[in-house]
């Protein structure tokens, strides 16, 4: 079982699944959502996630995506594409032990600043995971 939730612990979250797509996302979206250079992403199906405190706040962030975040402090929680229904992304940082799932790639690294660099061998894909293409 992953625990995790947001900064002021309103919105707190269970997950009962094996994580996956566990990646470093450098998208020009997630950044700007978030307000940090990069943000660390890992993929559950959304029925293994259950709120058990307060509700996140969801929105609309593309023609393709909600992103949701606490309604009190404003930690990004999750993102959800109607591409990939049966995916439900959770913000690594958001649990309560980021260790427990470490990213094994970077996605959207054509979109990286230059003021980032990348200190690990893990594969650096332009855009999105090859073996999503
Ligand atoms: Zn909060
Ligand atoms: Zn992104």
């Amino acid at each position: 079982m992953l625990r995790g939730g947001c900064f002021c612990r309103a919105v707190r979250y269970e997950i009962d699944a094996q994580p996956t797509k566990e990646t470093i996302c450098h998208c020009t979206m997630c950044r700007h959502a978030a307000g940090a250079p990069i943000v660390a992403w890992f993929t559950v199906p959304p029925g293994s996630v259950r709120f058990v405190a307060a509700e996140p706040r969801r929105y609309r962030s593309s023609e393709h995506a909600t992103r949701s975040f606490c309604p009190d402090c404003g930690t990004t929680l999750t993102y959800q594409s109607t591409r990939t229904p049966g995916d439900l992304d959770i913000a690594t940082c958001s649990l309560d032990e980021p260790e427990q799932v470490p990213p094994r790639d970077h996605t959207f690294s054509r979109s990286m600043l230059s003021w980032v660099t990348i200190a690990d061998d893990l594969p650096a894909w332009p855009t999105t995971r090859e073996s999503d293409r």
